[in-house]
């Protein structure tokens, strides 16, 4: 599932395909993915000017010229491809039509953008511009981990108290938006501290340090070009996928690489997912 980097990538990649330019053509091949689609989408985007493209957690959102916003999310297995000619230069050619493209935009550049999203968990609706902020998925969220109201007074005062794991509270999207399951463990094991404690019972200044070290693991996978996993697909076209490397996810039974550690990755099941961590240098 792509998390906050992934979609930053794909928002990065899409951004001088998109924006400033005009939505020439929608095509909407469905009814629905994970919900309905809003009535009449593809007429509502046909001849819209991509003003911006903006991400709040794991949510694109293209603000339009005609006041609505789309919003945007690629679901567990969505994939975004860009084809054809942009800003004069030709990148890639369109492909064949496939199964499982259930949105394509043609824009007046010469940009086509596809959404292709085989197991239908992304979604896409509209809304007023002015009111995105209050929309159904995106009202409960925390704030961003990137942006300054997460910050480490605002994280010890969230969690104090709470007697869920520390991990299971940082997954809460409306403590934090946009943390999943990998950045999660990445960054538990970067601080030392165990996915298993309590999050009330971990000394303030321990909570605090979380703050810096979980914005460096997404920073660093978004200066990566976003890590992939299954069948996910960099924005920029190419086909190949890009692996991230993780020092703790996925790596049960690996020699843990934090210094001065002789531990080896273990996997645990909190709340029916994997979490990797080192037994030995996360309290
Ligand atoms: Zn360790």
């Amino acid at each position: 599932m792509p998390e906050l980097p992934e979609v930053e990538t794909v928002r990065r990649g899409l951004a001088p395909a998109v924006e400033g330019d005009v939505i020439a053509r929608a095509r909407v091949n469905r009814p629905d993915l994970r919900w309905p689609f809003p009535d009449r989408m593809a007429e509502r985007l046909t001849g819209a000017r991509v003003i911006r493209l903006g991400r709040r957690s794991k949510y694109l959102l293209a603000d339009l010229s005609t006041g609505e916003t789309l919003v945007w999310h690629l679901g567990m297995s969505g994939r975004v491809l860009v084809s054809g000619r942009m800003l004069g230069d030709y990148v890639h050619d369109h492909p064949a039509p496939a199964k499982h493209d259930h949105v394509v935009f043609d824009m007046g550049r010469g940009a086509r953008i596809t959404f292709n999203d085989a197991r239908r968990f992304g979604a896409m609706d509209l809304v007023a511009t002015d009111r995105v902020e209050s929309h159904w998925l995106l009202a409960g969220l925390g704030p961003e981990p990137l942006g300054n109201a997460f910050d480490e007074p605002y994280l010890v005062a969230r969690l104090r108290g709470r007697m869920t794991p520390i991990k299971a509270a940082l997954l809460d999207q409306r403590v934090v938006a946009g943390l999943g399951n990998i950045y999660v463990c990445e960054a538990l094991h970067r601080a030392g501290i165990s996915p298993r404690r309590k999050a009330g019972r971990i000394a303030a200044p321990r909570v605090a340090g979380l703050v810096p070290v979980i914005r460096q693991v997404l920073a660093e996978a978004i200066e990566a070009g976003g890590s992939s996993l299954r069948d996910y697909r960099q924005a920029d076209g190419e086909l190949g996928y890009f692996q991230h490397a993780f020092r703790a996810y996925g790596r049960e039974g690996a020699p843990c690489p934090a210094d001065g550690c002789t531990g080896t990755i273990a996997r645990i099941v909190q709340s029916g997912r994997s979490t990797f961590y080192c037994p030995q240098c996360q309290r």
